[in-house]
């Protein structure tokens, strides 16, 4: 497996980006009103054609070895040639980690899709995260999407057989905590809990600009409750949850993670300093570099600098982007960035260790 101690210098010097999240489409088969990303769109972006894999190789090319690639959308499966794209970035980046987050709606094509990835990428760590946000009828009605929710659970089951084949296949869930299902979290986290091999589960804060914004009002003690429940059945289940090295640290800072995101929401401030646009960069479909997914000033658009993503890291505009992150200019609960920033923080390690030994010994402080 490819080893993340490659990238202990770019972590100590936060000198180059190692983690990349790629939106690889604006398309979508679901239309969740809760979507940050599909709710950003504008008609220049709804004309423009999305990175061809000539121009993916090009940009992949310039980046570097990488620690963590996590792709977005959009639907993800939508990109058909989405086997190909990681196949680039595998060869050329030797990511540790790559996420593919979906809906699930297509459990044919999906399972198709990740086979091929698994038969092509098999030093990387290759985790799908299906989307939950409801059980059944509900699931559907919040996301516009009659059905989906079996179509979700048949892709859940057609992956199954992927973790006895394939080594560094992970499978798990992911749960939009929004308005509207945050009553029922209790029920969803313990409906996930009790499927067959007992998948890992997160969930991710209703986040961005939207356009129904009633979605964001949340009651913080709920966010807490259900981080708490999480964290102790993954209590229960530790020994079947974690199947790589680093995994029992990931929880730990999983852990870690959702109570400053409670403590962000509490105090509306940032907790830690964040290290986006230096360590996190963001890719959208049609080639505009941003420094993370809640910021809406570009560092510019690859195709204007020969595809070479490094170019765009040093225009005016990405150094004056930069300069207002690093002073602390804004704040957000994105999961990813809060990973980061978490990690490369040494004040945050000895809550750190202390979770991370609490796992080696079962016990959830
Ligand atoms: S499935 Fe994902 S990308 Fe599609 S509308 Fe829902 S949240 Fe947005
Ligand atoms: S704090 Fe959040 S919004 Fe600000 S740069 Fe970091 S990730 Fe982006």
């Amino acid at each position: 497996m490819y080893s993340p101690l490659r990238h202990l210098p770019a972590l100590f010097y936060k000198h180059r980006p190692i983690q990349l999240t790629y939106f690889v489409t604006r398309q979508c088969n679901a239309r969740c009103p809760y979507c940050f990303y599909l709710a950003s769109k504008n008609d220049t972006q709804q004309n423009e054609a999305e990175l061809n894999l000539d121009e993916i190789q090009q940009v992949s090319n310039s980046l570097g070895s990488l620690l963590w690639l996590a792709f977005s959308g959009g639907e993800i499966f939508l990109r058909k040639d989405l086997a190909a794209i990681s196949q680039i970035f595998y060869r050329q980046n030797k990511p540790c980690i790559m996420l593919y987050p979906t809906n699930g709606m297509q459990p044919q094509h999906i399972k198709n899709t990740m086979q091929q990835i698994l038969e092509t990428c098999p030093k990387s760590v290759i985790a799908v995260k299906l989307s939950i946000d409801g059980i059944g009828e509900q699931h559907d009605g919040l996301r516009n999407t009659p059905g989906s929710f079996n179509k979700t659970l048949q892709t859940y089951h057609d992956l199954l057989p992927f973790l006895e084949r394939y080594k560094n296949f992970e499978l798990g869930f992911n749960t939009v905590f929004c308005s509207e299902n945050q009553h029922d979290m209790n029920s969803i986290i313990d409906y996930v809990a009790s499927l067959e091999h007992a998948p890992l589960h997160t969930i991710s804060m209703v986040r961005g600009n939207l356009n129904e914004p009633h979605y964001k009002n949340i009651d913080l003690e709920k966010y807490r409750q259900a981080s708490e429940r999480l964290a102790s059945n993954m209590k229960k289940r530790i020994s079947s949850l974690f199947r790589f090295n680093g995994a029992r640290l990931k929880a730990a800072q999983d852990i870690l993670q959702r109570r400053l995101i409670y403590a962000t929401l509490q105090q509306k401030q940032s907790q830690l300093p964040c290290y986006a646009g230096l360590v996190n960069l963001v890719l959208n479909e049609i080639g505009d570099v941003y420094p993370c997914e809640m910021l809406h000033n570009s560092f510019g658009n690859v195709c204007d600098y020969q595809y070479n993503i490094q170019k765009v890291l040093k225009t005016e505009q990405a150094k004056i982007i930069q300069a207002r992150i690093k002073n602390r200019q804004c704040y957000c609960t994105h999961e990813c960035y809060m990973m980061t920033n978490t990690l490369l923080n040494t004040r945050q390690y000895p809550v750190l260790v202390k979770e991370y030994l609490g796992m080696l010994n079962g016990k959830i402080s």
